[in-house]
């Protein structure tokens, strides 16, 4: 099976539409009938094996989860939660490994307008394999800018995914200049305090930082943590929208930064 029937708006009838090009036109009266993808996502057998792909991915079963994806995109093909189940797993559970699946995955959906029921479920799919997308925080973040809207949903993930990764980085590598912007967009629209907090523990605690061994004796390293690191931390402090937060975090990362240009004359 590959699409859907619906009754013809004109006649009654039942028309097929295409999974891919969403359309059919009825054989009984011509009309062409065009449906949104939304319709897809809410077909019966797209809803139960969803679920099945759902359920088995929470309990690690990929191959599981897989196998009931390609049911759901049989019908629905963009659904998104379905095409990451697949993306995993050719990633990480395939004897086929692929490193194309994920960065194509997230290619995919960034285009697509997603059903929020749809946007939730990839969301705790993502929580459940952090590690495996650690790569991915910046793809992760703009579809949470451009899909969501609701302040304290998008705080309710992004405070939960990201303090886990920013702490358990390895260097500063992370940080770019893209992943530091779309910070300081999220800390001005939902203040995101768990992940500020974050940022401002890693000042001590990452291993590119001079402070976690003394290491200020090594000019380079300094110099680059403090320009990479330290100065566009202080735009993302600076652009938190709860007030009595910015100030305390503020003073906090002030004193840092004071303690930290001591040391780099
Ligand atoms: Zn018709």
């Amino acid at each position: 099976m590959d699409g859907i029937v619906i009754k013809c708006p004109n006649c009654g009838d039942n028309v097929k539409i295409d999974a891919q090009t969403r359309k059919g036109i009825c054989e009984f009266c011509g009309t062409e009938v065009l449906q949104p993808r939304g319709r897809f996502n809410s077909d019966e057998t797209v809803q139960n094996e969803l679920a099945l792909c759902y359920k088995n991915f929470q309990n690690g079963d990929f191959a599981t989860a897989k196998k009931h994806a390609d049911g759901v995109l049989a019908i629905s093909i963009d659904n998104a939660p379905a095409l990451y189940a697949e993306a995993y797993y050719d990633t990480y559970a395939s004897v086929k490994h692929t490193d194309a699946a994920l960065p194509r995955f997230f290619d995919q959906v960034a285009d697509l307008a997603l059903d929020e029921g749809e946007m939730a479920m990839l969301l705790d799919m993502f929580k459940l394999t952090r590690r495996g997308v650690e790569n991915f925080e910046v793809q992760i973040l703009r579809l949470v800018c451009s899909q969501m809207n609701n302040a304290q949903s998008i705080v309710g993930f992004v405070d939960d995914f990201c303090p886990f990764l920013i702490a358990k980085r390895g260097s500063i590598a992370f940080f770019t200049s893209e992943l530091a912007e779309l910070y300081k967009q999220l800390a001005a629209r939902c203040t995101i305090p768990k992940t500020c907090y974050a940022l401002l523990q890693a000042i001590d605690k990452n291993p590119a930082s001079p402070i976690l061994h003394d290491e200020f004796f090594l000019r380079t390293k300094t110099r680059l943590f403090y320009e990479n690191y330290m100065l566009p931390l202080g735009g993302i402090i600076s652009s938190m929208n709860n007030e009595e937060l910015k100030t305390k975090f503020y003073h906090v990362y002030q004193s840092k930064l004071l303690n930290y240009q001591k040391k780099l004359n």
